[in-house]
């Protein structure tokens, strides 16, 4: 095991993004997961994916003001991108890791772009043969819009709520279950995948048991939950947990909530940044599918090329049987585990009338941005896109203003981020002003 090695703050400051890999993305990814020793029968890093998700900020604006928020002190002075600069990086994003990379289109807040823009943006990645993804807090996520967003080819809707955001008359985690339950219908009969992202810290960590039993209750119209951990990074006031807030602590949590013996064992990527878990929920009961590691290691093998359709549960079991024809030994492998696992849940299907639905868990463990550490960050899988090439999140958001106040090369000219105008000239960047009512986190602390 190699010694921790934590970035300097100079290595931060004059950190280049590395050239494309040489060879296809897949066998990219293998070498970086060999090369930070993270490479094991249970990687899907280098496996399946080239990359676990690429985030596409569409504007660094956002209608809400997070304890937590992971953007600049100066994101409110940046204009949008102009979409010829989105669609560059959503063809480099392609370059970099291949099709069927995850998408991420995000912000601040993508859905303050207007509708037509964000609808040719998730064409685009479509178009690109990748899977576009909407992260947003959901305010503006009309059922129209999602209507229209599914229909350009969005494959997942991300709703990010929970207590960080201090929506006004939701003071707990179960009272925004209210909010959860308007998104959720929001998305009703679309083919979407809804997934919820919630973000853990001191103010509700005793909360995420109930909160993990609501997904539960959910899992007809929830496919993911995945829970991000406090770090003290970007422009919220709420800096480092001062309660224990883990991966193991936070598993614990997600147990007691959902009454199973969660693992939460796989890793993605580097072990210390993500843990998934993926579990059948049957009549309310929780089973965990990710409890063999020898089974899932066959699984993973036998199912590496296969594209799994995450609006569609059922098309995607047609697809990992296909890819167990194939494999009869695997299949051999796996019938006693699949035998035991549905004798455990006899009763429960009966009573379900065989109705099972799939939820997943993903604890996402972003590092504090004076506290990056080496191996991590070369062994991460869910980066930014920006103008010179993907560049790890955690990385991003420690030097944010490096790369969202760069003026952006065009086939016109320069692309000022704080005019939005385009000149001959490289604009030279001057003090980023903002107006009182576009003060958000610690400068809005610091106003006297
Ligand atoms: S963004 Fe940070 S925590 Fe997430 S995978 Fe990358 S290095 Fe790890």
């Amino acid at each position: 095991m190699t010694a921790r090695r934590i970035m300097t703050p100079a290595e931060i400051a004059n950190w280049q993004v590395p050239p494309v890999p040489t060879g296809a993305p897949l066998a990219a990814a293998r070498r970086r997961m060999e090369a930070t020793g993270q490479w094991h029968k249970l990687q899907s890093m280098g496996r399946r994916f080239a990359m676990g998700c690429v985030a596409l900020e569409v504007t660094q604006r956002c209608n809400l003001d997070c304890t937590l928020c992971y953007l600049s002190d100066h994101s409110e002075a940046v204009r949008d991108l102009p979409l010829p600069e989105l669609f560059r990086r959503i063809d480099m994003i392609r370059d970099h890791y291949g099709p069927n990379t995850d998408v991420q289109v995000t912000g601040g807040d993508p859905t303050l772009r207007p509708r037509d823009e964000l609808a040719a943006i998730v064409a685009r990645i479509r178009d690109r043969g990748m899977r576009p993804a909407l992260l947003t807090n959901g305010i503006r996520a009309t059922p129209d819009l999602l209507a229209q967003l599914g229909q350009a080819g969005l494959v997942d809707v991300a709703f990010h709520v929970d207590m960080t955001q201090g929506r006004a008359g939701f003071a707990t985690e179960a009272a925004l279950n209210a909010i959860r339950l308007d998104y959720i219908a929001r998305a009703a009969g679309l083919e979407l995948a809804v997934m919820f992202n919630t973000t853990v810290f001191d103010g509700n960590f005793s909360q995420i048991p109930a909160l993990a039993g609501f997904f539960v209750a959910q899992a007809a119209q929830v496919r993911l939950a995945s829970f991000q951990l406090q770090a003290a990074t970007g422009r919220g006031t709420a800096g480092a947990s001062t309660t224990p807030i883990t991966i193991e602590s936070v598993s614990a949590q997600l147990r007691a909530g959902t009454g199973a013996p969660l693992r939460l064992a796989m890793p993605v990527g580097h072990g210390g940044c993500n843990r998934y878990a993926m579990t059948a929920v049957v009549n309310g009961a929780v089973h965990d599918l990710y409890d063999d590691d020898a089974v899932l290691a066959g699984l993973l093998d036998a199912s590496a090329g296969t594209e799994f359709d995450r609006r569609r549960p059922w098309r995607a079991v047609a697809a990992l049987a296909g890819a167990l024809l194939a494999r009869p030994g695997v299949v051999a492998r796996t019938l006693p585990w699949a035998t035991r696992k549905l004798w455990a849940m006899r009763r429960d299907l009966l009573a379900a009338r065989l109705r099972v639905h799939k939820l997943s868990f993903f604890l996402h463990d972003f590092m504090d941005a004076g506290c990056l550490d080496c191996e991590r960050i070369d062994a991460c899988v869910f980066s930014v896109a920006t103008a010179a090439g993907p560049v790890s999140m955690c990385l991003h958001n420690a030097r944010r203003d490096a790369y969202i106040l760069q003026p952006v090369a065009t086939g016109r000219g320069w692309w000022d981020p704080l005019s939005g105008e385009v000149t001959a000239a490289k604009p030279s960047g001057g003090p980023v002003r903002l107006g009182p009512k576009t003060l958000k986190g610690r400068l809005k602390a610091a106003r006297p």
